[in-house]
């Protein structure tokens, strides 16, 4: 019984391991299509300065449109672009989206100061990155300034000097480096001291509880404080309410984005987006109680 019970829960096992490597198929193959056939679009997300409230860029986020799946998050494709190397294509894309449209809102007499494009560590590592941000900015005609590139932390584990190269490349023409989700990954402190990063983007699981939990409230600090000094901006990711905002305020971060500001919005969408009201703080409430 007890071997029949182990086949059984092989066999579920080996059933579970051919769809999951089924449906990894059919989304890899189907991105290449998507590629080619305009499945892909990109969202905007409003980032603001905490102190003027204004709009000092956007987030490009990637959906897909599948014909037959529905919308698909990049949660579900971007490691399947990583592994087939379809990544690279993918960020290329993205920064000629980004850039055609920077123009048009400029054509439309909108100003959006920057757009910052999510690019994966495969793509820094081991392509041109530098020559690719270079011929979309040219192929559009947009100035280096206005396109941001955001890098996870676990980008930097490998080979720091290559990767260094790149990235200073890219700064030296005047492209915008941020570091994603900062505080989850294991890279060196150190490294920031040699990189040319402009911005560290807190993490969004420590922006969570960052008006309620002492832990949360420590981190964001030493966060802020170390961004500070070495001349960094620091934005919080994933801002939802307003007694994040106050905090974060109240604790000398310089921008914010999240659900609070906007949620991610089509190009058309975030030419009617207008900041959140001031103050953030609520009458008597968050914004007095945090000791910095
Ligand atoms: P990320 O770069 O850290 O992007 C932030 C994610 O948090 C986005 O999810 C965004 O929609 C979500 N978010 C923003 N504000 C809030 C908030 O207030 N609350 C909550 N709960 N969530 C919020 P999304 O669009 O699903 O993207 C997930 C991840 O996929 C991104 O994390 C990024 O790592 C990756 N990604 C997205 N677009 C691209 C892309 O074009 N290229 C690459 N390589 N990666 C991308
Ligand atoms: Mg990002
Ligand atoms: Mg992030
Ligand atoms: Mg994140």
């Amino acid at each position: 019984r007890a071997k029949e019970q182990g086949r059984n829960s092989f066999q579920y096992f080996t059933d579970e391991l051919n769809l999951a490597a089924h449906e990894w198929l059919s989304i890899e193959n189907g991105l290449h299509q998507a590629l080619e056939r305009n499945e892909l679009f990109l969202l905007y997300q409003p980032q603001i300065d905490l102190k003027s409230r204004r709009l000092i860029g956007v987030e490009a986020l990637i959906r897909w449109r599948h014909p037959e799946r529905g919308l698909i998050m990049p949660d579900k494709f971007i490691p399947i672009a990583e592994q087939s190397g379809l990544i690279v294509n993918l960020g290329r894309w993205c920064l000629d989206t980004a850039c055609r449209q920077i123009r048009a809102w400029d054509s439309e007499n909108f100003y959006v100061p920057r757009v910052a494009v999510n690019i994966s560590a495969r793509h820094v590592r081991n392509s041109r990155i530098s020559e690719d941000v270079c011929a979309a900015l040219a192929a559009h005609g947009v100035e280096p300034g206005r396109i941001g590139i955001e890098i996870t932390e676990h980008t930097l584990l490998e080979n720091v000097d290559t990767i260094s190269h790149t990235l200073n490349d890219m700064h030296r023409r005047g492209t915008y480096l941020a570091l994603d989700d900062f505080g989850t990954g294991y890279s060196s402190l150190g490294y920031l001291k040699l990189l040319p990063v402009d911005e560290l983007k807190i993490d969004r699981s420590f922006i969570r509880g960052v008006a309620e939990r002492d832990d949360d409230i420590a981190i964001v600090k030493a966060v802020i404080a170390l961004g500070k000094t070495l001349g960094k901006k620091v934005l919080a990711e994933g801002v939802e309410n307003f007694e994040q905002a106050g905090v974060l305020e109240a604790l000398g971060c310089d921008a914010i984005q999240g659900y609070l500001v906007a949620k991610p919005l089509s190009s058309v969408e975030v030419k009617s987006w207008t900041a959140p009201p001031l103050p953030f703080e609520e009458p008597g409430q968050a914004g007095t109680v945090i000791d910095t």
